[in-house]
């Protein structure tokens, strides 16, 4: 067994009463690693240390371009370290090594790089007034910055949640998931190793209520709380964060939309529409999980979609060549399974994919026939399922796509400029794809609309939720 302990003030340890849980490999069943349970103690810890080198350390009074060096000094160690870093989130929640290996450990690194670039190349605000006075923003850091991650993206969430409010001159608190331990460490470590000082960066492992989550964002010294998970914790920490007055951003859950209109190209539409729902097995906020396709091309779209679905290849995450991993825990299996069964009984046929039959693998899913007030049509899955369903004109997809207690993400494929306008305009989602999915600038909005969260982040947006704007007024 492997062991990840917490990582407080510059230290790397155990919990004070020695208490551990054990992070369980997706693929084989079996406990792989075990971690330091952090309950309160190790939070009182972590935020005094992130207090202290607040108030009293250099990180908050350094210059934009000394912490920028230490964050590109982070994702230089994090590439050094790229193999370990990517087989402790395949080995702790089951994502295919390739997906980490060709992309998500360098897009995990430059969230610091890029964040510290933000920083560094901002500028702030004069305001003339009169000949008297001299007015201007000041954008302080906020404080100690309460981080709580999911485990769908250990690595790529991680490192985005803890970047920004770095950058920015924070100290941080990172509640990794319970389910994906492993990369949160070592990024600590190497924090440590590219000079950040001790209590800048911390890490305490555990589970959220009544365990380290819980007892993170309860904490009264805790400035601002970023959180990515579901939408019913994001919900219980809204309140707590109230009671307050702590600033909050929730990215939360999805049930993204995808309208393929009948002149799209069906050559791009079919394997971009594949990959945005069994990407990452769809445990991820942004798939698509809902294809609404014009009536004249629905059979060909369902047909080709199907057969590219049937080619992705099921297996061990440490094998290069597999597509799609496990879900990640039996509780999730479960769940998706559950989802399975509800298609039928609510009236809808699978044309493939369902349970693969041996340890929580599921076979890429398409369902068809359902009405629109289905569980598998209208509840966030997080599994690779998808429901696909016709429509006829364009605002009868565009009424159906908006029909979703989330809002996430949507997306469209049409060879058409004005319905490419229209329509994107039209959909109520944080981020809307057209003719493609899945691509990210970090420096744009990211967020979403209802259940799917409050706040965004990304580019200024990260600068104005983990810093204090404060006005200057100065009479000469
Ligand atoms: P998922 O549904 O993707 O497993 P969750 O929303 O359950 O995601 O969890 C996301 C993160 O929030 C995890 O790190 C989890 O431990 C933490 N968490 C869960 N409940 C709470 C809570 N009440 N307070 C703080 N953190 C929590």
């Amino acid at each position: 067994m492997e062991r990840f302990d917490h990582v407080i003030d510059g230290q790397v340890r155990p919990s004070a009463d020695g208490r551990t849980f054990e992070s369980v490999n997706p693929h084989t069943r079996e406990p792989w690693a075990e971690v330091a349970l952090g309950g309160r103690a190790e939070v009182e810890a972590a935020v005094e240390a992130a207090s202290r080198a607040f108030h009293q350390g250099s990180w908050p009074r350094m210059t934009t371009g000394e912490r920028r060096q230490i964050l590109y000094r982070l994702a230089d160690l994090m590439l050094e370290h790229r193999q370990e870093l990517a087989r402790r989130d395949t080995m702790d929640m089951g994502k295919p090594i390739s997906r980490l290996l060709n992309g998500e450990v360098a897009g995990a690194a430059s969230n610091f790089r890029l964040a510290a670039d933000e920083a560094d190349l901002d500028h702030a605000e004069v305001y003339p007034k009169d000949a008297d006075h001299h007015i201007y923003t000041q954008y302080d850091p906020a404080g100690v910055v309460a981080a709580v991650a999911p485990w769908n993206f250990a690595l790529t969430m991680g490192s985005w949640k803890v970047a920004a409010p770095l950058a920015w001159g924070n100290t941080v608190v990172l509640k990794p998931a319970e389910q994906s331990p492993g990369s949160a460490t070592l990024m600590a470590e190497l924090a440590l190793e590219a000079g950040m000082p001790p209590g800048v960066f911390n890490v305490v492992h555990g589970f959220g209520p009544g365990s380290a989550g819980g007892f993170l964002v309860e904490h009264p010294e805790v400035a601002r709380i970023t959180f990515t998970g579901s939408s019913e914790v994001g919900a219980a920490i809204s309140k707590v964060a109230a009671d307050r007055l702590v600033p909050v951003t929730l990215e939360c859950g999805g049930k993204g939309a995808n309208l393929v209109f009948a002149d799209a190209d069906l050559d791009v539409a079919v394997p971009s529409s594949v990959r945005s729902i069994y990407s990452n097995s769809g445990q991820v906020c942004l798939v698509t999980s809902r294809v609404y396709v014009q009536r004249p091309i629905f059979d060909e779209f369902v047909a080709r979609f199907v057969e590219q679905a049937e080619a992705l290849r099921l297996g061990d995450p440490m094998d290069p060549a597999t597509d799609l991993g496990p879900i990640v825990s039996q509780e999730q299996y479960d769940k998706v399974c559950g989802y399975l069964d509800s298609i039928p009984e609510d009236g809808g046929k699978i044309l493939t994919g369902g349970r693969a039959g041996d340890g929580w693998y599921v076979r890429p899913t398409v369902a068809i026939g359902l009405p629109p007030a289905a569980r598998a049509c209208r509840e966030e899955i997080f599994g690779p399922v998808v429901c696909v369903a016709p429509f006829d004109t364009e605002d009868e997809g565009v009424n159906l796509a908006n029909d979703s207690d989330y809002g996430l993400t949507a997306t469209l494929y049409t060879q058409d400029l004005r319905r490419a306008h229209q329509v994107a305009e039209r959909l109520r989602a944080g981020t809307v794809w057209v003719n493609t999915w899945g691509v990210r600038e970090r420096k744009a909005p990211f967020g979403g609309y209802k259940l799917s969260g409050v706040g965004r982040e990304g580019g200024h947006f990260h600068r104005d939720f983990f810093t204090e704007p404060k006005a200057i007024v100065m009479r000469y």
